[in-house]
């Protein structure tokens, strides 16, 4: 049964509790409602969009109810009905009420007022006759009044009286015509309150006496009566200053008196303007450019002093802030655009500082890897100005600009820098910095004019007299406007990447792999050259090998071949032998021909392969060359009964080329007709000109037969190497399949293309155009006409020096002179050459002939040693080159050592004599 007791004793102990706490929660909930009549007045009632409320009145009643545990219900009403209402007990309380005389019967006035109400005398700013300084210049002239504002216009009366100023009313009962009255110049002055809403556009003349203004209450319920009553007294006990801090929150001085600029100061404005005002060039927020519009805090400040003073202002700018100092030092400029200080009382020597006229908040960004607040620590300032007193540090380091201030922290030249918000804000933006932070610490910058100390004063009382009447409101626009709006929003590069960190790694991104790309595809260009390099170097080396190997076998060739061709000749020029000998002979003599014309072109086609052919320019006669044809196909055709024919329509005769070359062309051309035309058929060359410029023609050469053609299958394939058209019936037809590919290649170098025209058992034509210089001089007739009368008598009784190693050469060589009556000794070297010639008494031999590849000294050297004796015919003597070796380096090795001519080797009877009799002669 015990623990029953207990129980229930625990039970009713937490009922207890429970009833206690609901009851005191009742009791916290019981508040009083009290009816508020809220008529919309700026700055005492006033409500805004989103419901809530504000207001001095708004900012009491809400005091008062944290002592009277009221409950407000707001009405918005107008301001008389609401009076109406309060009398009739409609509601418990109004706001901010005059104590007007017969007009608050059911009012209750508490004891204490809640603020103060100034009435003001304002009149138009371009009315220079009245000064607010001066009650006196007011006497006479016109107020306007509104009619209710009794109680004000009484205190207007005590105030006009005691200074003794006589003035005319106009009263006014519409507010529209009241307050148009100063714009339409009907009065010269309007008195009205500080909470006037159009105060700033007005001088003010005179302020005077405030009239005190309550909350009432309905005099019908004591209770909230004495309930306001204490509520309000307690206010003023906790804080005395309640109603004046909550007054001008809402009511800030906004109005101003007009600067009082005297005569005096009037004329020394119009003599002297515009002042030149030193500013910093590009100084976020004090001064900068918009276009040619000059902007910041210091322009705005200057144009208010100018609507007040009349003065006028232009900007001269300074590197730096020390430098603006000193422009107005040294009467550069008339005024310095700002002055920045810590407190006010530090001035600039040689500079007189006004009236502050503005107060920047400023931070401190110190190093975040610095000692700060120490001994030690370095402080960054702008030149001109001095480190902050208030902030401990043992040197300071000066710099131009806040920004390199900033700059010089952050890179940890000094410890830390104090400047304005507004300037940090701008540099931030602008740039990016990594080593700094900020420090919590608000101390403000001031800023100031300043005009030369030394200068007429009158400018310093002017500016102050501008400044003095700028209102808290005027200058806040101002710092707000040029520190609130974005400035410029120029980024510096750094500022960019910080912010735009992805972008820029992606950039970089590609960027490298674009340089790795590019490096690789250098690399891999440069190995793919080298290897491109080498095989070349390879290749130009085994095509060296072979020229030098198809020139030492050409030569190996030719000697032996000269020997036979030498030897037949030789039989054949005797007489010797019965006709089937001499027939033999021929043959021999045929065979070893074709055997050298197979060498020839072999030699030919390699040298036209590795490019190592080079025409020759030399003038020539065409007319000559067709003779020469003739002479050689001429017998060959009669025998064969081919009508041959030489057609030639040219208007010049001489030209400049290669005729040599050509010569072998249209020779492989005509042997060509000749080899593929039957018995009675015909073969014309044809040449023909055509003017192509005044110094040059155009040839065109064909070779034209009546032979048995190529089948057109065939036509482009002929002018490969070795080709030729199968034919079944001429099995045994000689030739290489080499001349049509070497002519072609021939008339290509010329500028020409080879062409072929062709029918089957018709004939064929083999054409082609080269473009020649006309030759304008004359030929000597030795060139012109190279066949000699076949007889050598010239050559009857000289003296010929040979130098041949070759033994049969040498003898075949001998015996083909002998026979035209010379004179032969031979050598068997090229020193044996020298020393014979040496030995000799000049004019001992006519003529040597000399081979070039010897033992012991070869033909070059020897005919250089003999050109460079000393002895009367050591220059004169004609001595012609005889070889193997017939390439054109070879020819100008031997011109080039002071030979006469070049004789190759197999020679032709004829060719030997012929060129010895050509230098006999
Ligand atoms: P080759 O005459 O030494 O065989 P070419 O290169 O001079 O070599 O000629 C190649 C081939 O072209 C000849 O074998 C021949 O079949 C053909 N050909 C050349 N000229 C004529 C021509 N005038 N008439 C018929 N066939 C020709």
């Amino acid at each position: 049964m015990k623990w029953l007791k207990n129980s229930l004793k625990i039970l009713a102990m937490i009922i207890t509790i429970l009833a206690c706490v609901s009851a005191s929660a009742a009791e916290t909930q019981a508040k009083q409602v009290v009816r508020v009549a809220f008529p919309e007045s700026k700055g005492l009632c006033e409500t805004y969009a989103d419901g809530t409320r504000g207001g001095a009145v708004y900012e009491w009643l809400l005091e008062i109810a944290k002592y009277t545990n009221w409950e407000y219900e707001f009405v918005e009403d107008d301001l008389m009905e609401a009076i109406r209402g309060i009398s009739a007990g409609k509601y418990d309380l109004m706001g901010a009420i005059l104590k007007i005389p017969g007009f608050g019967e059911n009012l209750y006035y508490p004891d204490y007022l809640i603020g103060f109400n100034n009435s003001l005398l304002i009149y138009n700013k371009d009315d220079y006759s009245i000064k607010s300084f001066d009650v006196k210049s007011i006497d006479g002239k016109t107020i306007g009044v509104f009619k209710n504002a009794a109680a004000k216009l009484k205190r207007l009366h005590n105030v006009l009286d005691f200074n003794n100023v006589a003035c005319k009313f106009k009263y006014y009962s519409e507010t529209d015509d009241f307050e148009q009255a100063l714009n339409k110049h009907e009065v010269d002055l309007l008195l009205v309150n500080d909470t006037y809403k159009n105060v700033s556009d007005y001088n003010v003349a005179l302020r005077f006496d405030a009239e005190p203004c309550y909350i009432v209450a309905q005099k019908a319920d004591p209770v909230i009566c004495a309930q306001l009553n204490d509520a309000i007294k307690k206010i003023y006990e906790a804080n005395p200053n309640f109603g004046e801090t909550s007054f001008r929150k809402y009511f800030p001085v906004n109005y101003h008196n007009a600067a009082n600029i005297s005569q005096e100061e009037l004329d020394f404005i119009k003599r002297s303007q515009p002042f030149k005002v030193a500013v910093i060039e590009d100084n976020y927020p004090f001064y900068f450019r918009e276009g040619k519009k000059s902007v910041g805090i210091v322009p705005d400040i200057l144009s208010l002093i100018s609507a007040q003073t009349g003065a006028e202002f232009e900007y001269v700018t300074a590197a730096s802030y020390k430098d603006s100092i000193e422009m107005v030092k040294i009467g550069k400029a008339d005024v310095l655009g700002y002055f920045a200080n810590e407190d006010n009382a530090v001035g600039a020597e040689g500079i007189d500082i006004t009236k502050n006229y503005m107060t920047l908040n400023s931070t401190v960004m110190r190093n975040k890897y610095a000692a700060f607040y120490d001994n030690r620590s370095v402080a960054a300032v702008i030149n001109g100005s001095t480190a902050s007193r208030n902030i401990k540090h043992g040197s300071v380091v000066y710099f131009d600009t806040y920004e390199e201030c900033l700059k010089a922290v952050d890179e940890g030249k000094a410890d830390y820098t104090r400047l304005p918000v507004a300037v940090l804000e701008h540099l931030y933006m602008r740039d990016y910095y990594t080593n700094i932070t900020p420090v919590v610490d608000s101390p403000k910058v001031y800023l100031a004019l300043g005009v030369n100390a030394d200068r007429d004063t009158q400018l310093y009382s002017i500016l102050t007299k501008g400044l003095v009447n700028l209102t808290d409101e005027q200058t806040s626009k101002i710092l707000s406007n040029n520190t609130l709006m974005s400035g410029k929003k120029e980024m510096s590069f750094r500022a960019l990447v910080y912010s735009n960190p992805v972008t820029f790694s992606l950039i970089i991104i590609v960027f490298i792999i674009l340089a790795a790309t590019l490096v690789f595809m250098y690399f891999w260009f440069k190995m793919k050259n080298q290897v491109i390099y080498f095989k070349m170097k390879r290749v130009e080396n085994l095509s060296k090998v072979r020229s030098e190997f198809l020139s030492r076998m050409s030569h190996e060739i030719r000697t032996p071949l000269n020997a036979i061709i030498g030897l037949a000749n030789l039989m054949r020029l005797s007489g010797d032998g019965d006709p089937v000998t001499q027939k033999n002979i021929s043959k021999i003599d045929s065979s070893a021909k074709f055997l050298l014309s197979i060498v020839n072109d072999i030699l030919d086609m390699s040298k036209i392969e590795s490019g190592k052919i080079q025409l020759e320019s030399r003038p020539f006669s065409v007319e000559n060359l067709l003779e020469q044809l003739r002479n050689i196909f001429q017998v060959m055709a009669e025998e064969r009964n081919i009508n041959l024919q030489f057609k030639g329509y040219f208007t010049h005769k001489n030209f400049v080329g290669d005729e040599l070359r050509l010569k072998q062309i249209l020779i492989n051309l005509l042997s060509n007709a000749h080899k593929f035309t039957e018995t009675k058929g015909e073969i014309t060359v044809t040449v023909l000109e055509s003017a192509v410029s005044e110094n040059s023609s155009a040839l065109r050469f064909s070779v034209c037969d009546t032979g048995i053609g190529i089948p057109e299958a065939d036509l482009e394939r002929i002018f490969g190497s070795f080709e030729q058209v199968f034919r079944k019936s001429r099995s045994n037809q000689q030739g290489t399949g080499l001349g049509l590919a070497i002519s072609r290649n021939l008339v290509e170098l010329m500028g020409g293309i080879l062409s072929v025209r062709s029918e089957v058992a018709k004939g064929s034509e083999f054409f082609f155009t080269i473009e020649l210089p006309v030759y304008q001089g004359q030929l000597e007739e030795s060139l012109k006409n190279n066949e000699v009368a076949g007889k050598y008598h010239v050559l009857q009784g000289k003296n010929v020096l040979l130098a041949e190693d070759n033994d049969l050469n040498a003898e075949i060589a001998a015996t083909m002179l002998e026979m035209q009556g010379v004179k032969v000794e031979r050598v068997v070297n090229g020193q044996q050459a020298v020393d014979r010639f040496k030995e000799t008494l000049p004019g001992t031999y006519d003529l040597i002939l000399m081979d070039l590849q010897m033992p012991i000294k070869d033909g070059l050297e020897a005919a250089v040693e003999i050109r460079a004796l000393e002895r009367a015919d050591a220059r004169g003597i004609p001595i012609i080159a005889m070889t193997a070796n017939t390439m054109q380096e070879d020819r100008e090795k031997a011109l080039s050592a002071g030979m006469n001519c070049f004789i190759p080797k197999p020679f032709d009877v004829e060719q030997l004599y012929q060129s010895i009799e050509k230098f006999l002669n």
